[in-house]
């Protein structure tokens, strides 16, 4: 379909093109416009009538096509906010979700009522968790890792950008992690977890697939971690991990099958099954 560029369109015009032609919402719509023309969004509802230029007119029009062919607004814009952080965005790192700030509250606690002071995160992707952490928590010595070295870059920027110092190590789960800097009180991870024949992946194809498919109905990475984790855990620590909401009997299973204690699940804001942890002792 044409997206008829001319006459130029005014702030009011645009946006009703790119809703009503487009099928964006207007909270979309809002954002790549306030984006393209690089002032805040409430600069829209000063300036209704004003027309842009047709630099700009070309930018809002690119950022349209791009979003109603389905790429997520976080890659457009770049950012997304996760636990009151700004984060920045590449399509190299999985967009933080809503639900995995249950896993960050629960970290928080553990924290705050154990005293946990050295914290890991498996697989930061963006940095989101690890950076939660030591925003909350600055007293904590957090470490992270991820097997992209792409990622690694975008959360060690979120990292500087932010002002928060975490310690970032690229390799597959523990792999990353060089044996001095354990044992860890408080281990944490979002790993990939939807099984790779799930319909629900389609919806999803902008993002890195390595950050959400694994093997074994999702279960593989789940599982790798559990079982790597007693080497890396100090005596009494914790590990919590998400989880696809058909998958916490799985993992339930799995930590009692290796000897961990205190068995537990959570619900995200849905109201899901999406996180579960458990102690170990030696
Ligand atoms: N929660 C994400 C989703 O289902 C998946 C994240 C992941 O695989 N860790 O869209």
């Amino acid at each position: 379909m044409a997206f008829d560029p001319s006459p130029p369109a005014s702030i009011q015009n645009l946006l009703h093109r790119a809703c009503h032609t487009w099928g964006l919402s207007r909270l979309d719509a809002e954002l790549l416009l306030a984006m393209a023309l690089g002032k805040p969004r409430s600069w829209l509802y000063a300036w209704p009538e004003h027309i842009p230029g047709p630099a700009i007119q070309e930018t809002f029009i690119q950022l349209t096509q791009q979003r109603a062919a389905g790429k997520p607004l976080a890659y457009l814009t770049g950012h997304k906010e996760f636990y009151g952080l700004d984060l920045q965005l590449s399509p190299d790192a999985l967009i933080p979700r809503p639900d995995t700030e249950t896993l960050v509250d629960t970290a928080i606690e553990i924290i705050d009522r154990h005293k946990a002071r050295r914290i890991l995160d498996l697989g930061t992707g963006s940095g989101a968790i690890a950076l939660a952490i030591k925003s909350q928590c600055p007293a904590c010595d957090v470490w992270a890792s991820d097997v992209s070295s792409q990622a690694l870059g975008v959360a060690r920027n979120n990292a500087k950008r932010l002002g928060l110092s975490v310690h970032f190590c690229q390799g597959c789960w523990f792999d990353a992690i060089p044996m001095n800097c354990g044992p860890f009180d408080l281990i944490v991870s979002n790993p990939p977890y939807i099984a790779p024949d799930d319909g629900h992946l389609e919806a999803l194809s902008h993002e890195p697939r390595h950050a959400l498919v694994a093997h074994n109905h999702g279960l593989a990475d789940l599982f790798e971690i559990i079982d790597q984790t007693p080497k890396y855990l100090a005596d009494g620590g914790f590990v919590w991990l998400e989880h696809g909401h058909t998958q916490g009997a799985a993992v339930r299973e799995r930590f009692h099958e290796r000897g961990y204690q205190a068995i537990e699940s959570r619900h995200d804001l849905a109201g899901l099954e999406r996180i579960t942890g458990a102690r170990l002792y030696p």
